[in-house]
């Protein structure tokens, strides 16, 4: 199935899961999105990290599901000064912002890593564009399992 890096599912409907699980600590916690948007946001996340711009070893992609149903794509686009480098999370974020998203509910990062999390700076973002209770989620392979925590799980000092 080809689906473009910015898309909405189902078209022009909210989002109508219910809000968080428990966001404890770093527990792993268990979003409720539907299955529908689970699927898109790996196919996205997969999809666009196919078509990152890499000078180092890691090609990451990047779905976001905003709380308008839409759900935006972005890979990280390497730059020779590597300062410049745009991350997959920021790419995703900034696409979200672009088509007219205000707020961030998850996003799901993909990478042939075994373990990950946005940097810093992405994790401002999130932060910024989606608050503390933002999904953050991690495959490191179309098939595997996603591991979700809270923004707030990862970074759980962050001011306020
Ligand atoms: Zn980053």
């Amino acid at each position: 199935m080809d689906i473009p890096a910015g898309c909405r599912h189902p078209p022009g409907a909210p989002w109508s899961g219910t809000a968080l699980a428990s966001h404890e600590g770093a527990r792993i916690v268990t979003p409720s999105i539907s299955s529908i948007d689970l699927s898109s946001l790996t196919l996205v996340a997969w999809e666009v990290r196919s078509r990152a711009r890499v000078h180092g070893p890691t090609r990451v992609g990047c779905a976001v599901l905003s709380i308008d149903g839409g759900i935006w794509g972005g890979c990280n686009v390497e730059h020779r000064f590597r300062s410049h480098d745009v991350h997959a999370e920021v790419n995703a974020l900034s696409s979200m912002v672009a088509n007219g998203g205000t707020q961030a509910l998850a996003l799901l990062v993909a990478a042939e890593r075994r373990r990950f999390t946005p940097c810093g700076a992405c994790l401002d973002w999130i932060f910024e564009l989606g608050g503390p209770q933002a999904f953050v989620g991690f495959q490191s392979s179309p098939v595997s399992d996603i591991e979700w925590r809270s923004a707030e799980a990862l970074m759980p000092f962050y001011p306020s």
